[in-house]
C-alpha cells in the first residue's frame, strides 16, 4: 500500500511539474513555426531491408528526415514486381517524391514512367541506372558513388599488402592466386568493383591468377559457402580472397576461421568494401587487411536532402553541400580503411 502511495505521490508531482514547464518560446517574427503538419510525404523503398549495408543508409534517410518529411519506408524484398507495386501505392497516397532504391538496376524506366505519369520527382540511390534512362527525364536525379573507384582503392591496397608480405606467396611463383567474391551481376558497383579491383593489382605490375570468381549476392551466408567450397577444393593454393562487399568479406573470413586460418601463422588476406561496423571489428583485430569506406551516412544524407527538396518544389541542391556530376548524379568519395585510420571510419557509421 505504502508503494502505490508513493507512486501515486511521485506520478502527481511529475505531472504538475510538466504542467509548470515553460512554453516553448513562440517563433520571432521572420522566423519559420515549426513545420508540424505541413512536412511533405516522401515514398521510399529499399531494394531489401536484409542488406547489411543499406540497413545502414535506411538509418541515415530516417535520421536526416527527421521533422522535416513524412516517410512512407518500404521493404521490396528484392522482388521488382513488389516494388512496382509500392511505388503505385505510394503515388496513391499523395507523396511529394520518391526515393527508389532499385531492385533490379535496368527497371528505372518503368518507375520514370509511373512517376512522370503522376508528375512527380525521383531520386534513386544505390543502384545507378543507365546515364540515358537519367537522362530521359528532367526530375530524377541519382545519389551513390563513382563505382569503380572502390575498385580502384581495393586494388591499391591489395597490391601494396602483397608487395609488403612476401610470404604471403605461398607456392612462391611469384603470382597471387586469388579467389573473388563478387557482388549482385549486373550491379554498377559489383561489375566496376571486380574489374578495377584486379586491374589495379595489375597496374601494380603484380602478376594475378584467377581460381574462382562467383557471385555471392552481397550476402554473408552465402560468401561462407562459397569459401568453404573453394578451400575444400584448392585449400592453401588460395592466397587472397578479394570481396566486393563487408557482409561477403566476414563470411570469408567466418570460413577461414573454420578452417583453422588466423591461428598459428596461418594467414589469409581478405579484403572489402563498405567500412560496416563489424568489419572494422575485424581490420581491427587483424583478421582483414581493410575495407573502403562507403559512406552510409552521407549518401543517406543527400538522398534524403534531395527528396526533400525537390517535395518541396526546391532546386534539388538547395542548401546543401552537394554537387552534381555531368550526368545528375552527386557521387560521394569512397576511402581506403585499414588499421591506421581506423577510427575516422568508424565515425562515419555512427
Ligand atoms: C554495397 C553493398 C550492398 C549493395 C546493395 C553496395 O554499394 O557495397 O554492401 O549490398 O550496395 O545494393
Ligand atoms: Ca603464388
Amino acid at each position: 500500500m505504502k508503494k502505490v502511495l508513493a507512486l501515486l505521490l511521485a506520478l502527481t508531482l511529475v505531472f504538475s511539474l510538466a504542467a509548470c514547464a515553460p512554453k516553448p518560446a513562440a517563433p520571432a517574427a521572420g522566423e519559420q513555426a515549426a513545420p508540424a503538419a505541413e512536412t511533405p510525404k516522401i515514398g521510399v523503398t529499399i531494394y531489401k531491408f536484409d542488406d547489411n549495408f543499406m540497413s545502414f543508409v535506411r538509418r541515415a534517410i530516417e535520421k536526416s528526415a527527421e521533422g522535416k518529411a513524412e516517410l512512407i519506408l518500404n521493404d521490396s524484398q528484392n522482388n521488382q514486381a513488389t516494388q512496382n507495386e509500392q511505388v503505385d501505392m505510394m503515388i496513391s497516397k499523395g507523396v511529394k517524391s520518391l526515393a527508389i532504391n532499385l531492385v533490379d538496376p535496368q527497371a528505372a524506366p518503368a518507375i520514370i514512367t509511373k512517376a512522370k505519369a503522376a508528375n512527380l520527382p525521383v531520386v534513386f540511390f544505390n543502384k545507378e541506372p543507365n546515364a540515358d534512362v537519367l537522362k530521359s527525364y528532367d526530375k530524377c536525379w541519382y545519389v551513390g558513388t563513382a563505382s569503380a573507384e572502390a575498385g580502384v582503392i581495393q586494388g591499391k591496397m591489395i597490391a601494396d599488402a602483397w608487395k609488403a608480405n612476401a610470404k604471403w606467396d605461398k607456392n612462391g611463383d611469384g603470382k597471387m592466386q586469388y579467389v573473388l567474391l563478387k557482388g549482385e551481376p549486373g550491379h554498377p558497383d559489383a561489375e566496376a568493383r571486380t574489374k578495377y579491383a584486379v586491374e589495379e593489382v595489375k597496374n601494380a605490375g603484380i602478376t594475378v591468377e584467377e581460381l574462382e570468381l562467383q557471385t555471392g549476392m552481397w550476402d554473408s551466408v552465402k560468401g561462407k559457402e562459397l569459401v568453404d567450397a573453394w578451400l575444400a577444393k584448392h585449400g592453401d593454393k588460395i592466397e587472397f580472397v578479394i570481396c566486393n562487399n563487408d557482409a561477403m568479406a566476414l563470411g570469408a573470413v567466418s570460413s577461414l576461421k573454420g578452417n583453422g586460418y588466423f591461428t598459428g601463422d596461418k594467414f589469409m588476406p581478405v579484403v572489402g568494401v563498405d567500412a560496416i561496423p563489424d568489419a572494422l571489428e575485424q581490420v581491427k583485430s587483424g583478421l582483414m587487411v581493410g575495407t573502403v569506406l562507403n559512406d552510409a551516412k552521407n549518401q543517406g544524407g543527400a538522398t534524403s536532402d534531395l527528396a526533400i527538396n525537390v517535395a518541396n518544389g526546391k532546386d534539388p541542391l538547395d542548401g546543401t553541400q552537394w554537387k552534381f556530376d555531368n550526368n545528375k548524379a552527386v557521387r560521394v568519395p569512397y576511402v581506403a580503411v585499414t588499421k591506421d585510420n581506423i577510427a575516422f571510419a568508424e565515425e562515419a557509421y555512427k
